[in-house]
């Protein structure tokens, strides 16, 4: 038997889901360490969901097992299973108050009335919904909404919590805030999170560590800085952040090796032609072939000299979007630290 104790919270060992010819989720090895938040993140169709819902239990494993707490759940039903999902529409009962909402769970489980209402107010506390147990949810923002449901997946205290996209019907400005306070009630909770997105920077801003998925399969594990700093192969290169992979002839005319490497923009320093660059610094000479000024910064897009394009970002220190639009067309230096070179495997 394992120990339940120091076992990994989940783990995937050679998990396969077909649907028909469909690899939904193609062999994956995964463990999430207990009480980490983790982000399966990838492109829609990559099998971000489907390895969720086998967590869950709604999708049995084509093959392979699933482990909770070191124990084999592959063929365990949901209800048996010490896990708890938000999903993306909430489904909240729309004839109950936000309070018996909340308390559902308690009462299917037969909670006595006053632990239940103790349970619910504190929870309730935690998700800053306390005044408006009253409410029904047609009477909520969909911020309230969503932590409503936040809620009564948490009062039940499962040891995981899955979550789908939970913020994905929210504007920007709403999603950006639930990322922070969902990161926050995380943390005092302590349970193990796992979290499905598509959107690399709410991936970024929240995860402990995270998946990236492509085609059924993950291409990298790592934290964020991981992620970004060190892309693995050149779909996790592009897909979380921007990135410019260089190969071939370029790539020998700037590092003297034709191995693809990636580097990002914010890296890459622009200069006017003929600036002295500091010594052991990558550079490239080009031409300015398009500005994108984006507020906070510029995007500079580059032709080089040796055939290929590069992208430069610039923060807007100095310059408004009157000085950067007659760059077009100009020629410049780049340079930058050969240490951001990302070397991309075959
Ligand atoms: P999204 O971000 O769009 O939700 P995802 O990364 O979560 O995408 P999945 O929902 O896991 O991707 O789907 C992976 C692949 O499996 C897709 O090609 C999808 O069409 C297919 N798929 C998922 N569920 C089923 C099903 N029940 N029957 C047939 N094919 C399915």
């Amino acid at each position: 038997m394992p120990d339940s104790d120091s076992a990994s919270a989940i783990r995937f060992v050679n998990v396969s889901r077909h649907f028909g010819a469909v690899k939904a989720v193609d062999d994956i090895n995964l463990d999430i360490e207990d009480g980490e938040f983790f982000t399966l993140l990838g492109p829609s169709g990559s099998g971000k969901t489907t390895s969720l819902r086998m967590v869950a239990g709604f999708e049995r494993p084509t093959t392979g097992q699933i482990f909770l707490h070191g124990k084999d759940v592959s063929n365990l039903p949901p209800y048996e299973r010490d896990v708890n999902t938000v999903f993306q529409d909430y489904a909240l009962f729309p004839h109950m108050t936000v309070a018996e909402n909340v308390g559902y769970g308690l009462m299917i489980k037969k909670t006595p009335k006053p632990e239940r209402a103790r349970r619910v107010q504190e929870i309730l506390e935690l998700v800053h919904l306390a005044n408006l147990g009253e409410r029904k949810p047609s009477q909520l923002s969909g911020g309230q909404r969503q932590r409503v449901a936040l809620a009564r997946a948490l009062i039940n205290r499962p040891r995981v919590l899955l979550l789908d996209e939970p913020l994905g019907a929210l504007d920007l400005k709403l999603r950006q805030a639930m990322q922070i306070e969902l990161k926050n009630i995380q943390q005092q909770v302590g349970i193990t999170f796992v979290y499905v997105t598509h959107d690399q920077e709410e991936a970024l801003t929240m995860s402990d560590r995270m998946a990236v998925f492509n085609l059924g399969k993950i291409e990298q594990v790592g934290t964020p800085a991981e992620i970004y700093e060190r892309p693995a192969t050149a779909f996790v290169a592009g897909f979380v952040g921007v990135s410019n992979l260089l190969q071939g002839d370029v790539a020998q005319a700037i590092t003297g090796s034709p191995q693809t490497f990636a580097i990002r923009p914010e890296k890459i320093h622009l200069a006017e032609t003929g600036t002295e660059t500091p010594a052991g610094q990558c550079n490239a000479a080009g031409v300015i072939r398009d500005v994108i000024y984006l507020g906070m910064y510029t995007r500079y897009v580059v032709w080089l000299d040796a055939g290929a394009e590069l992208t430069v970002v610039e923060q807007n220190l100095h310059t408004t979007s009157m000085d950067v639009h007659h760059l077009r067309g100009q020629r410049v230096q780049l340079s930058w630290n050969p240490a951001h070179n990302q070397v991309i495997g075959a």
